[in-house]
């Protein structure tokens, strides 16, 4: 699996980085999370690029961790070697996007869930179509304490992020646009490439280390109050839950049953 799984466009003062996996829903592969922060690490230094767009090809911004991948090559891993994986591919990888000091957008179509819900929520902006959805039913489907990053509460709200992740239901676009998740929702997938890049577009164009300090202060202003200690810790909590009796129960049983329901979990009906 050595495709190119992040492709790279350059539209004037903005970069975007594509999944381009569409056949998979963009589910994660640790391939697809190496190619991303290359790819990042690349704007960061290119001194044209003022702003990186975050896109998914196909219907689905990302299904999350490619869970089937997971299955075949970590489904006895060490506790050691699991710590050392999703320490790096997971948390850091995803603290990265969180740190870029350049400001950035997730553009998110039809799924954003689980991994993809917090590479998402790593982004400074979103923009979304009405098509997409959110949902993390890792807890549901796994017994594991939600994904890596628990960006949930600091974007959702405390009370709205334990009802996301208690029920695992998925969330229209609409509800997480007036919980304001979002910043910018729109109609279709057109309406939705346009949107977000005259956003971009518009950043772009302002003096870009102006951009930059006015980030890391708005950041900073989350630090103070906790945000990267409490994601540690949640990290910790989250290893925990990788050995956990519900969790050998799940992957005794199948993780397919589990990748089943993740995947129920994302076709669910709207009105859920
Ligand atoms: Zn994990």
């Amino acid at each position: 699996m050595s495709e190119q799984q992040i492709t790279v466009e350059r539209i004037g003062g903005v970069t975007r980085l594509w999944l381009d996996r569409a056949s998979a829903r963009n589910a994660q592969s640790w391939q697809m999370l190496d190619q991303l922060d290359e790819a990042l690490a690349a704007a960061r230094r290119d001194p044209e690029t003022c702003v990186v767009v975050l896109a998914g090809r196909g219907d689905h911004f990302s299904a999350g961790h490619d869970l089937k991948q997971a299955q075949a090559e970590r489904s006895n891993i060490s506790v050691e070697k699991r710590w050392e994986f999703e320490t790096e591919r997971y948390f850091e990888y995803c603290m990265r996007v969180w740190d870029f000091p350049k400001p950035t957008i997730a553009q998110v179509q039809g799924a954003c869930v689980a991994g993809g819900f917090m590479l998402a929520n790593m982004c400074d902006l979103i923009v979304a179509s009405e098509d997409a959805f959110f949902s993390d039913p890792v807890a549901h489907a796994f017994g594991a304490a939600a994904t890596e990053v628990l960006i949930h509460p600091w974007v959702l709200g405390l009370r709205h992020a334990k009802q996301f992740l208690f029920t695992g239901e998925r969330m229209p676009a609409r509800r997480a646009y007036e919980l304001g998740m979002i910043n910018k929702l729109v109609g279709t997938r057109e309406e939705l490439d346009a949107a977000t890049m005259a956003l971009a577009g518009h950043i772009a164009k302002a003096p870009p280390f102006a951009m930059q300090m006015v980030k890391k202060s708005l950041n900073r202003s989350v630090e103070v109050q906790g945000i990267k200690s409490a994601l540690s810790a949640h990290f910790d909590l989250h290893q925990l839950g990788h050995v956990t009796d519900e969790f050998r129960k799940v992957n005794e049983s199948g993780i397919a049953d589990g990748i089943k329901k993740v995947a129920a979990a994302g076709k669910a009906d709207q009105a859920t």
